[in-house]
C-alpha cells in the first residue's frame, strides 16, 4: 500500500513539478485538475481539493455543489505525456464532511468489493477486459466512420482502397485477424501504445489487430483486482488516445463505428478466489465449472438485461449486439463458443478457470458495469441457480445459424439502451444488497441516459431516414 509520504518523496526524487488529479464521472471518463507541487503536502491526502461537483455530469445539483477530491497514494504514476514532469493521481470523492459520495463510481466498485468480502463466497474477484477499438486519421474517420456508418451497403474496405488508388496492403472486410504488415498497418503504433501502457505500471499480455477492416485493435490486460481494473481501464484509454494524438491520428471504443464491419466489444473475463483458491474450477464440471461458477454465470444470465443498462450503456451499444459480427445476441453460456452472451474458454488449469460476458462494450463505466456483473453473479450464488433449469443453455451451436423454432425459447439482449434501462428499472433488488449501489444513483443513471441520450438520439432525423423517405 503506498501512502501520502510515498508520493511525496516520489515528487521530491523525480523531480516532479505538477501533480494531475482524476475523478470519475457517472458516464465514466475522466476529469482532472492540476496542482503546482509548491502547493501539495500531507493535507492534499487528507483535507482533499475542493471542486464543484454540480458541473460533472450525473454528480450533484447546483445547490450542494461544494465536494473533495481525496487522491488515492495507491494510483500515483508519471503521466507520460505531460509537458512537464507530472504526477497523476485518481481520487475518491467525498463531499466537504469526508463522507464518501454514492455516486462516486469508484465507491460504488469499493462497496462491491468489500460486499464481496463480507459475503464470505470468496475474498477477491479477478477482471480482464479486452478492450477493442480503431484507430482513424481524420480524413478515414470521415469517410469510413461517418458515410460508411450510414450508407446503404457495407464499406468493402478492399474495394473502396481502389476507388482511393491504392491497389495492395488493404485488409478485405472481416480479415483483419490478423495478417502480417504491411497488412497490419498499424502494427507499430499499437506497439507504441504499449510501451506507454507498460511505462505507468500496465501489464499488457499481447496486441493485435482485430478483426474488421481498418486498423481495428485489440490490447490484452493482465487480470486485476476491481476496483483497481477499472482504473487501469480509465488509464488504458487516457493512454491509446494520447499515443494516437501524438501520432496524428485518433482513437475510439466507440461499439460500432462502421456499417457492416465487426465492432469494438468490451469482452470481461471474471473469476472468484478465496484464501488463494480458484473457486470457478471443478474436475467434471461442464467445461471445468464448479456448481458456484454455473450459478454464477445463471445470476449474470438472469440480471442481464439489466446489467446491460451498466455494460451497454451507449445507443451505439446495440448496433453491434446483431447477428454475424461476433457479438452475442442471445442469453446463453456455452464452452467455446463466440456467439454466446457468456463463452467459458476453452481451458483446464484451475488458475486459469474463468468466463467471459462478452456483451460488454467500452461505453460503459468500468467502475459500474464491472461492480453491477459482480452483484449479479453474486445473486445467482446466494440463490444456488443452475443456468440449465433457468433455460440459458448450454447451447454449443454457432447461434446465429439457428432457425426461429430452435431460437423460440432463447431470450435476446435487449434490441435498444431504451429496452435496457427499463429492465433495470424493474430489475434492481440483487444491486442494493448491502447498499453496493443506491437507489438514488440507479435513478439518476436511467434519467440521465433517457434523457440526455436515448432521447438525444432518437428526436433527431438519422441520415438513413433521408435515404429511405426523402422522396416517398
Ligand atoms: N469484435 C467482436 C465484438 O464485437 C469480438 C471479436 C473477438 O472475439 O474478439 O465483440
Ligand atoms: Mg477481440
Ligand atoms: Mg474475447
Amino acid at each position: 500500500m503506498v501512502k501520502a509520504e510515498d508520493v511525496l518523496r516520489t515528487i521530491r526524487e523525480k523531480n516532479i513539478e505538477m501533480i494531475d488529479v482524476h475523478i470519475i464521472d457517472l458516464p465514466g471518463t475522466w476529469q482532472h485538475v492540476t496542482i503546482p507541487v509548491s502547493e501539495v503536502d500531507e493535507d492534499t491526502f487528507t483535507n482533499g481539493i475542493p471542486f464543484d461537483g454540480s458541473s460533472l455530469r450525473g454528480f450533484r445539483g447546483i445547490e450542494e455543489s461544494d465536494m473533495l477530491m481525496i487522491p488515492d497514494p495507491d494510483t500515483a504514476v508519471v503521466d507520460p505525456f505531460a509537458t512537464v514532469p507530472t504526477l497523476s493521481l485518481v481520487a475518491d470523492v467525498t463531499d466537504p464532511q469526508h463522507v464518501p459520495y454514492q455516486r462516486d463510481p469508484r465507491r460504488i466498485a469499493r462497496n462491491a468489493e468489500e460486499y464481496l468480502k463480507a459475503s464470505g463466497i470468496a475474498d477477491v474477484s479477478y477482471w480482464g477486459p479486452e478492450i477493442e477499438f480503431f484507430i482513424f486519421d481524420s480524413v478515414r474517420y470521415i469517410n469510413q466512420g461517418y458515410h460508411a456508418a450510414y450508407q446503404v451497403d457495407s464499406s468493402e474496405g478492399f474495394w473502396n482502397s481502389f476507388a482511393e488508388g491504392s491497389l495492395g496492403h488493404t485488409i478485405r472486410t472481416k480479415e483483419g485477424y490478423f495478417p502480417v504488415p504491411p497488412l497490419d498497418s498499424t502494427a507499430a503504433l499499437r506497439t507504441a501504445m504499449v510501451k506507454a501502457l507498460q511505462s505507468v505500471g500496465i501489464r499488457v499480455e499481447m496486441h493485435h489487430h482485430e478483426v474488421a477492416t481498418a486498423g481495428q485493435g485489440e490490447i490484452d490486460l493482465r487480470f486485476n483486482t476491481l476496483t483497481k481494473q477499472a482504473d487501469t481501464v480509465m488509464m488504458y484509454k487516457y493512454v491509446l488516445r494520447n499515443v494516437a494524438q501524438q501520432h496524428g491520428k485518433t482513437v475510439t471504443f466507440m461499439p460500432k463505428p462502421i456499417y457492416g464491419d465487426n465492432g469494438n466489444g468490451m469482452h470481461v473475463h471474471q473469476s472468484l478466489w478465496k484464501d488463494s483458491k480458484p473457486l470457478f474450477y471443478s474436475e467434471n464440471g461442464y467445461a471445468h465449472m464448479s456448481p458456484l461458477a454455473l450459478s454464477y454465470i445463471a445470476g449474470i444470465l438472469k440480471h442481464a438485461r439489466a446489467i446491460l443498462a451498466f455494460s451497454n450503456p451507449s445507443t451505439n451499444s446495440y448496433r453491434r449486439l446483431v447477428p454475424g459480427f461476433e457479438a452475442p445476441v442471445n442469453i446463453v453460456f456455452s464452452h467455446g463458443n463466440r456467439s454466446a452472451a457468456i463463452r467459458i474458454p476453452v481451458n483446464d488449469r484451475p488458475q486459469a478457470s474463468r468466463i467471459e460476458f462478452r456483451t460488454p462494450d467500452s461505453t460503459s463505466n468500468p467502475y459500474l458495469a464491472f461492480a453491477a456483473m459482480l452483484m449479479a453473479g453474486l445473486d445467482g450464488i446466494r440463490q444456488g441457480l443452475d443456468p440449465v433449469k433457468e433455460g440459458f443453455g448450454p447451447l454449443d451451436k454457432n447461434i446465429y445459424a439457428l432457425s426461429k423454432a430452435e431460437l423460440a425459447n432463447i431470450q435476446s439482449v435487449p434490441g435498444s439502451l431504451s429496452e435496457s434501462l427499463d429492465a433495470l428499472e424493474q430489475d434492481h433488488a440483487f444491486l442494493l444488497e448491502g447498499g453496493v449501489f443506491s437507489e438514488d444513483l440507479i435513478q439518476t443513471w436511467i434519467d440521465y441516459k433517457r434523457v440526455n441520450e436515448v432521447n438525444a438520439v432518437n428526436l433527431r432525423p438519422h441520415p438513413m431516414e433521408f435515404e429511405l423517405y426523402f422522396n416517398s
